[in-house]
């Protein structure tokens, strides 16, 4: 009770009604309270666990990371083990040519670095986004947030960045609106917080089209779908289309706070010179964030997990799509929205959710649909014990 009420005193709140479960330890797909309960995770921090909390892989990496040393000297100067070692490993599986990791703090700071990269490289200044896209809450990646859904969020923070243009997502008649002025277009591939919206993948390469055309540079936030979520390390590659650039988070620091823009070395050089230092930050790339980061992506690709998780979505979508609740379910990979039509159903289901044990959520601009987007490890037993909870608490809606 004591911590509860400290945490409403003396931690800086942003939500009206924070959930307020307190947690005590958390293993693979679930986490538990300090009075034993235990909650199936289909939250997975937004989409951050993808290698199941507390792997002993990442623990070990951790532990002897911070054994060696933590953090020496500001981003890009000494040569760390863990951030060279893991820069090489990702820049072999990330999609096309791009061979060069900037590593950052968060996905914001991957938002904003990417749309400098785009301004200086192409010496423009217009940013594209789509509309219903979240893609962080600084004043550049906020000033990203699609309008007008994302005029709710944004308007009290104005003015924020000039020249900024939102398109519709799988919209073939808008790829018009870029055009030789623009620096960049910032898209997710599949939009999350819209509630999980999937690219038409004909209009993704209509996409790339365009922007090779005019000479604007295609940015892909994977920040929520990279990392094995959509059923392919990168949804890019997923869709077999190549991005000039792609911001990394959440799950790329395998549960520590890590951020990555990811180009050709040729493109992120610009940041040498004209000015040089054109993007710093003190613990980017931090080493024992790197060695977490690291030892995530090998755990996935050691175990084939990210090959497991196409069929594990499908199981979850087979089962929850018969239940006369579920309007609608959109899906790629473990990423899922299930749509039950209102947002009173939604709010009551969520308070049901949380009696039975279960952790979900609804999106920024979905407030109809709920979340399943579990750590990739879960295990068909569990799911087939999720989907019974699940069904349990739709019947008592
Ligand atoms: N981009 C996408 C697609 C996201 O889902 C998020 C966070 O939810 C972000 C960017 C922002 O990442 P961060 O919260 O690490 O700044």
């Amino acid at each position: 009770m004591i911590l509860r009420k400290q945490f409403l005193e003396n931690v800086g709140q942003t939500s009206p009604s924070p959930m307020l479960i307190e947690v005590a330890r958390a293993e693979g797909s679930f986490f538990y309270t300090p009075e034993g309960k235990r909650y199936f995770d289909l939250v997975a921090g937004v989409s951050v666990s993808n290698v199941g909390h507390s792997n002993p892989v990442v623990i070990k990496a951790v532990q002897e990371q911070v054994a060696d040393y933590m953090h020496i000297m500001v981003y890009g100067e000494m040569v760390e083990r863990p951030q060279v070692e893991y820069a090489h490993r990702i820049a072999e599986l990330l999609p096309g040519d791009i061979d060069c990791v900037y590593f950052v703090n968060s996905g914001a700071e991957a938002v904003e670095v990417a749309l400098k990269l785009a301004k200086r490289h192409t010496g423009r200044t217009e940013l594209i986004s789509m509309r219903r896209a979240y893609h962080g809450s600084t004043h550049g990646a906020m000033s990203m947030m699609g309008t007008p859904e994302g005029e709710e969020w944004k308007a009290e923070f104005r003015p924020l960045l000039p020249d900024v243009k939102s398109i519709n997502f799988n919209s073939f008649d808008d790829l018009s609106l870029i055009t030789e002025r623009t620096a960049g277009v910032l898209c997710e591939v599949v939009q999350g917080e819209a509630g999980v919206r999937l690219p038409n993948p004909e209009w993704l390469k209509a996409l790339r089209s365009r922007c090779t055309e005019v000479g604007a540079m295609l940015i892909f936030d994977e920040i929520q779908t990279g990392m094995g979520r959509t059923g392919a390390m990168f949804a890019s590659t997923k869709y077999g289309i190549e991005p000039d650039i792609v911001c990394l988070a959440k799950a790329f620091g395998g549960g520590m706070p890590l951020g990555g823009v990811a180009s050709k070395r040729t493109i992120l050089e610009d940041f040498t010179h004209h000015p040089c230092l054109g993007h710093i930050t003190t613990f980017g790339g931090h080493p024992v964030c790197c060695a977490a980061g690291l030892a995530a992506l090998n755990h996935l690709v050691d175990n084939n997990i990210v090959e497991s998780v196409e069929h594990k979505g499908a199981m979850f979508e087979e089962r929850l799509k018969r239940h006369p609740r579920i309007l609608e379910i959109r899906r790629s990979g473990l990423l899922m929205a299930l749509e039950l039509g209102e947002s009173e159903h939604l709010y009551k289901l969520m308070e049901i959710f949380k009696e039975e044990g279960i952790m979900s959520d609804w999106f920024l601009y979905c407030d109809t649909a709920f979340r399943i987007s579990p750590p990739l490890t879960i295990t068909e037993s569990e799911i087939e014990e999720c989907c019974e909870i699940i069904e349990r608490a739709l019947d008592r809606l």
